[in-house]
């Protein structure tokens, strides 16, 4: 069957696995189209094309982006957008500054609890640009108060907890005009871990397609089998184009894997046969 993966990340943000390693594994795992979609940045897609073009794999440029909307984050993905356009490259970096200014206030306030050395301790973890919550909890666990990367989440990184900072990233629509610029589609991401209302996700889906969103990914590494039930129903619903993807972000997270995704439930419209989707030449 043919396989399309349209949701990973590697070491340009906060995966573990360099652009080229990933687009080998993705390879090896028989996925036969895989966008990389690194958060807020574009930084590892030109070392992925390099090695992507060795092979008949396909690999299509994305990014995941950084989306606060009622006082939530959330994440949207831009499948197939211009690597070069400046307006999605600026927008991006305005994001970057967003993260730099987090990370030492994280660092603050996780010295404030009694946990010193966080923003160097984190940035030993980081590869590329990009400073996640990802590498502070990889530092936590470094230093024994978590036995794992969830936990530190569980206790330190999320609202309620000390290392705690909420997210200012940019607007729904700002996040889609960027997307739109670069000739991308847009789609919304892992739509089920967010926990939402049937009212507000029906809100959510409206405003989204309003400012120009396509698709919603129903099928997701971190979607349960109702998940993609659900957010099936939905996408036929909203008369959103489905998408699929692991959210792959290393092998030391081996319950989600390239390629090893659930097949879209019938009656969903794959956002690989929409008419803007790049053919094979
Ligand atoms: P950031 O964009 O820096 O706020 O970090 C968000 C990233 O942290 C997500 O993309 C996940 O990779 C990771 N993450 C978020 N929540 C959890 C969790 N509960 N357990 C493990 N990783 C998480
Ligand atoms: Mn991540
Ligand atoms: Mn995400
Ligand atoms: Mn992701």
């Amino acid at each position: 069957m043919f396989c399309h993966d349209l949701h990973c990340h590697s070491t340009a943000s906060d995966g573990t696995l360099e652009p080229a390693q990933l687009v080998a594994r993705a390879r090896a795992a028989g996925v036969d189209v895989l966008a990389l979609t690194d958060h807020d940045t574009l930084d590892g897609y030109a070392e992925a094309a390099r090695a992507a073009a060795e092979g008949d794999m396909r690999l299509i440029p994305g990014v995941e982006i950084s989306v606060t909307w009622n006082h939530l984050t959330l994440h949207v993905l831009g499948l197939n957008v211009d690597p070069q356009c400046q307006s999605l490259r600026q927008g991006l970096d305005g994001l970057l500054a967003f993260r730099d200014w987090r990370a030492e206030e994280i660092a603050r306030k996780l010295e404030r609890a009694g946990i010193g050395g966080a923003l160097e301790g984190a940035a030993r973890y980081r590869q590329g640009r990009i400073l996640s919550r990802t590498h502070f909890a990889h530092y936590l666990v470094e230093q024994g108060r978590a036995p794992n990367v969830r936990e530190v989440f569980r206790h330190y990184l999320v609202k309620g907890k000390p290392g705690y900072v909420a997210g200012q990233w940019c607007s729904l629509p700002t996040a889609l005009a960027w997307i739109l610029a670069a000739g991308g589609l847009p789609v919304i991401a892992h739509p089920a871990r967010y926990r939402l209302t049937r009212s507000k996700l029906a809100r959510l889906l409206g405003e989204f397609r309003e400012a120009g969103g396509v698709g919603l990914e129903v099928v997701s590494g971190s979607h349960s089998r109702d998940d993609t039930l659900h957010m099936a129903a939905l996408s036929r619903e909203h008369r959103l184009l489905a998408s699929a993807g692991s959210d792959y972000h290393g092998p030391h997270n081996p319950w989600v894997e390239l390629g090893r995704l659930r097949a879209l439930p019938a009656g969903c419209q794959p956002v690989w046969e929409a008419p803007a989707w790049p053919r094979a030449a």
